[in-house]
């Protein structure tokens, strides 16, 4: 795109959070902010009445929210339907109703002003938080204001959004309740001023497989009603009234676009075998119910990476066995009888849940997580093995581990676990007494102990995301980092070629679940490497199920051995850049 000349103002930069490419007409929604809500003194004798009239507004917005609740789940899907379950109980949560009635009570000022003094208290308090997806939470915080200031102006704010067909959303922020309001069917691209990849959002927009495009500063003031937008999710930018050139320009890339996912489609039904010969199983990544949906239109061989966080992230208690059971017990039942990898929770270091409190630490991601973390919270462990061996009485599942460092603490959670299947056997509840246990190999030691760790492991799953950042020493969080994240490093494709080889020796299976494996660009080498399972997101299945069906694993092999050879990552990739040449020319 660069050769094309455009003015600058007419085009913005931020982050792609939903691929894609998309054109259409400009919907700005202005967001309510605090100078739209009245504020008033009271007199004494009507606090009561006030804080009555907030009683009302809350069961008004809890009544509200619960019936979104149902809609969504019939309309997208009851894993995205949870939000408002959790924001359901932010409504009810008792330190808001004090705080804001202590505000009313001491400052003698009307609800509405209370409440926005207190929510705005509460989201300053998130914005602080380290971790990414709790400062996105501030988000459901702001909304469920809104909602109560909504039920306080006798608005439930339920009245569906008429949004004009072929329409790009552009907003301050989404929050959950309206992009739930939306006809999806009607909205061709997402662009807001603040969100990330974790919000509800950009995780809906991914679902529905729209472009969606968040950091494009001061959206509401450069963007009007009626603008033509051009939404490029692949780049990350967005043209406001754009000239003929871009216009065409982006026509013909928006036709490449669907004839190439035409072709892909395609491919959804032709089995995942190398071109000679070779059956090389394809599941799909997951961390909610509605994934396991598209794993299966997708046509998974099974998930091979279960993230089980998303549920924990989105509430504000921890999950109860028996919801953790209902869960994980939908997603198994809908890829029936292929398999689930279910993970172990995998929080702490920078990801932390609000109701999960750690002590700070100058380094997260090299402190308490994963494995580490549940061995500490022996309670936490207990219910989620609990909850994974009900399931596994009528499905096919197995246990990960994440964030092993070596065999002490296997043994410890097996422990663990041995004690679990000891206490339902005495209760008389039904599991798999020999269910799979395995572990993420995700730390540089674990990857060097591959062979002692098979010793009392049943298969492994190759965390590429951590094994580069722990193995080169460069936090994937961090931006500043980010010219060292190399997964094409030297030393990263020497560990990969390790651990394959010492888990075909050991008869164990091994998985690659990592980002790596669903870049089709890695496939050859990834094959070449040793690796004979991939586990990607369900939108990425097709490409490297395509990438595979291209490959020979006498050339996958010798592309690897030539890469070996090379000392340094600038290197590797211009191995690959000319293969993937060769082989489109070829
Ligand atoms: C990984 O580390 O590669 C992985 C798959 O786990 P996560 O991204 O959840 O840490
Ligand atoms: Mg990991």
């Amino acid at each position: 795109m660069e050769e094309i000349a455009v003015s600058q103002n007419s085009m913005l930069r931020g982050v792609s959070v939903s691929s894609g490419i998309a054109h259409g007409v400009a919907y700005v929604l202005s967001s309510v902010d605090r100078t739209m809500v009245p504020r008033r003194s009271l007199k004494a004798a009507d606090v009561d009445a006030e804080i009555a009239r907030f009683e009302s507004a809350l069961t008004a917005a809890e009544k509200a929210l619960l019936a979104l609740r149902e809609e969504v789940a019939h309309r997208i899907g009851a894993s995205e339907s949870e939000i408002f379950t959790a924001q359901a109980l932010v409504v009810r949560d008792r330190a808001l109703y004090s705080q804001v009635v202590a505000v009313v009570q001491q400052r003698q000022v009307n609800v509405e002003a209370a409440l926005v003094d207190v929510i705005d208290k509460y989201i300053r308090a998130l914005d602080q938080v380290p971790d990414a997806y709790l400062r996105e939470r501030a988000a459901d915080v702001r909304d469920v204001g809104r909602r109560i200031l909504g039920a306080l102006a006798k608005d439930d704010g339920q009245s569906s959004l008429d949004i004009p067909e072929g329409s790009i959303l552009v907003a301050d922020e989404l929050l959950p309740s309206t992009t739930a309001r939306l006809e999806f069917s009607q909205v061709r691209a997402l662009v807001t001023d603040r969100g990330g990849k974790f919000s509800h959002t950009s995780i809906l927009a991914r679902s529905l497989r729209i472009p969606a495009l968040t950091g494009i500063h001061d959206a509401l003031s450069k963007i009007k009603t009626g603008d033509f937008l051009i939404v490029d999710g692949m780049s990350g930018i967005l043209f406001v009234n754009p000239g003929d050139l871009v216009r065409s320009e982006y026509e013909r890339l928006a036709d490449e676009l669907s004839a190439y996912r035409a072709v892909l489609q395609k491919s959804i039904d032709l089995p995942s075998v190398t071109l000679d010969g070779t059956a090389v199983p394809l599941f799909a990544n997951a961390s909610k119910v509605s994934d396991t949906e598209a794993a299966y239109l997708y046509r998974a061989d099974g998930i091979g990476l279960y993230r089980t966080e998303f549920a924990f992230s989105i509430r504000n208690a921890f999950p109860t066995e028996e919801e953790q059971y209902q869960l994980l017990k939908r997603a198994a039942e809908r890829l029936h009888p292929r398999k689930i990898v279910l993970r172990l929770l995998d929080v702490g270091g920078d990801k932390q849940l609000s109701y999960l409190p750690l002590p700070a630490s100058r380094n997260p991601s090299l402190s308490l997580r994963g494995i580490r973390l549940l061995l500490k919270r022996p309670e936490v462990l207990k219910t989620q093995l609990r909850a994974f061996l009900r399931v596994s009485a009528d499905h096919p599942v197995s246990v990960l581990l994440p964030v092993v460092g070596g065999l002490e603490e296997v043994r410890e959670a097996r422990a663990v676990l041995a004690q679990v299947m000891a206490e339902l056997t005495a209760e008389g509840t039904a599991f798999n007494a020999t269910i799979p246990v395995g572990a993420m190999i995700e730390i540089p030691s674990a990857a060097v102990l591959t062979s002692e760790l098979a010793k009392e492991l049943d298969f492994f799953s190759l965390g590429t995301n951590d094994l580069v950042q722990y193995l080169l020493a460069a936090d994937r969080e961090d931006e500043s980092a980010g010219d060292y994240y190399q997964p094409l490093h030297p030393a990263v494709l020497c560990v990969i070629r390790l651990v394959a080889e010492a888990a075909r020796a050991a008869n164990r299976p091994l998985t690659i679940c990592g980002e790596m494996a669903g870049d089709p660009a890695y496939t050859e080498l990834l094959l070449g490497l040793g690796l004979r399972e991939f586990s990607v997101a369900p939108g990425e299945m097709l490409e490297v199920k395509n990438a595979i069906r291209a490959a020979t694993l006498a050339e996958a092999e010798a592309l690897a051995a030539a890469a070996l050879e090379l000392g340094s990552t600038s290197e590797i990739e211009a191995l690959l850049d000319g293969r993937k040449r060769a082989k489109s020319k070829g």
